[in-house]
């Protein structure tokens, strides 16, 4: 039995196991940095809470120039209705001029046709002549009619120019206060992203290299958010049951241990 077991390759023995068990620590204890797992783990965690200053920080100097050029948008709009408005103000006044070139000439029309008149010899023609005048009497006053009506058209237009030019007058002031305010506020976003980002390369001296390289693969991926704590027994990230041998694991401190739900690092507070 003792040979047959011996004699087979792709059977382990417990010494085999044991071998490669105690070479895979050696590697490991020779990998290891000279900082501990646990003490990786703390400066990573001192590292998230600037991480998530930072991630809040990035969204919002992404959202402010979007927010600036919709109150940019809706302020441009208005100006087009106010210079539309004046457009149309412009073309009753250039109405009204013709109206009043029309009327002018049927004036002289009436004029001229009066004058005709003691040249006529039969009382037909005479009547006819009375008819055509009577005829450009009536389209004078219809022109008369339009020209009044375009003065009560041009000062409604007109009216509502004035409300919304004092309208625009205010909505600019305070378009433009907004966009100080706001190209202040990313001035000190890009300032606090400075000293925080000064700050953060002073805090990754002691994290190995591959550790750091997976937190910051999972900040980018997860909202800014890569090692989370042990909440109850869930993960304090996407709040999935941690099991209890998991927990043990991130208790030995050997190496980090991600959650199998959102990938985040794990940690136990009252460890640390
Ligand atoms: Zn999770």
């Amino acid at each position: 039995m003792a040979e047959v077991e011996g004699s087979s390759p792709s059977v382990p023995t417990r010494a085999c196991i044991l071998e490669k068990a105690f070479k895979a620590k050696e590697i490991r204890t020779k990998s290891v940095p000279e900082v501990s797992i646990k003490d990786q783990i703390k400066q990573l965690v001192e590292l998230q809470k600037i991480d998530g200053e930072v991630y809040a920080f990035k969204k919002d100097l992404q959202e402010k120039p979007a927010y600036l050029a919709d109150l940019k948008n809706h302020f441009e709009a208005k100006k087009a209705n106010l210079k539309s408005l004046e457009e149309k103000s412009k073309a009753i006044v250039l109405q009204r001029k013709s109206f009043e070139g029309e009327l002018k000439s049927r004036e002289e029309e009436i004029v001229k046709t009066n004058a005709q008149l003691s040249q006529l010899k039969t009382n037909k023609e005479y009547q006819a002549k009375i008819n055509e005048i009577e005829h450009i009497k009536a389209d004078k006053s219809i022109i008369e009619e339009k020209i009044l009506l375009s003065y009560d058209e041009v000062d409604k237009v007109n009216a509502e120019i004035e409300k919304e030019k004092a309208i625009l007058a205010e909505e600019e002031k305070g378009y433009l206060s907004q966009k100080v305010a706001i190209e202040t506020q990313i001035k000190e976003i890009e300032d606090k992203l400075k000293v925080l980002n000064s700050q953060r390369s002073q805090m990754t001296a002691g994290v190995d290299p591959a550790n750091l390289a997976m937190y910051e693969k999972i900040l980018e991926k997860k909202e800014g958010v890569a090692i989370v704590p042990i909440q109850g027994h869930s993960c304090g990230g996407c709040f999935m049951n941690t099991p209890e041998q998991m927990i043990n694991e991130i208790r030995m401190h050997d190496h980090m241990v991600s959650c199998e739900m959102c990938n985040r690092i794990l940690y136990l507070q009252e460890e640390l």
